[in-house]
């Protein structure tokens, strides 16, 4: 690893810690020939994945990218980032060791995020799919979310008592 100040390539590891979501390392380095501390952050890659796109554009699979297009369906929903992290990496290691190819398509992708969001919340669902199916029409939305399971994942609300108020409107 280059020392990103004085460009020596000796440098010692003073520090290595794992994070079990996102299966990184972080390693403290310190430079040998400056003494400059620096942190490099590793990532196991067991393939070199490339996407190909409904344009017919092949490109690196980003990790970043993925994360983002969830993040942006999440917002103001109760998803955190490490929720959002271990979902990518799920999709990450699913491409990794299912895919036949190393050429995989944005529609595969698109696929894998949207099963994992319709288990986590269902709002995020409908929002992540609506982007990456490009929806154009509000029957669209209908279709989409009449394949919604009825039993939402906090099933645990319906052991509240109903609401004082009739839910004459819907917002
Ligand atoms: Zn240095």
């Amino acid at each position: 690893m280059r020392c990103p100040y004085c460009n020596s390539n000796e440098s010692q590891v003073k520090d290595s810690r794992p994070n079990e979501t996102d299966g990184t390392i972080r390693r403290r380095r310190i430079c040998n020939e400056c003494g400059a501390r620096f942190t490099t952050l590793e990532r196991v890659q067991l393939r070199d994945l490339m996407v190909r796109k409904t344009s017919g554009q092949i490109e690196p699979f980003d990790r970043d990218k993925l994360a983002r297009s969830i993040r942006v369906a999440c917002r103001k929903r109760e998803v955190s980032d490490k929720q959002v992290e271990s979902i990518v990496t799920s999709i990450h290691r699913r491409m990794e060791t299912e895919a036949p190819d190393d050429i995989i398509t944005s529609e595969y992708i698109g696929q894998l995020a949207a099963e994992s969001l319709l288990s986590l919340d269902p709002i995020a669902f409908v929002r992540f799919v609506s982007v990456y199916k490009k929806f154009t029409k509000i029957t669209d939305f209908k279709k989409i979310i009449a394949q919604i399971p009825e039993a939402e994942p906090n099933a645990e609300a319906c052991d509240l008592p109903p609401p004082k108020h009739p839910a004459g409107r819907l917002f």
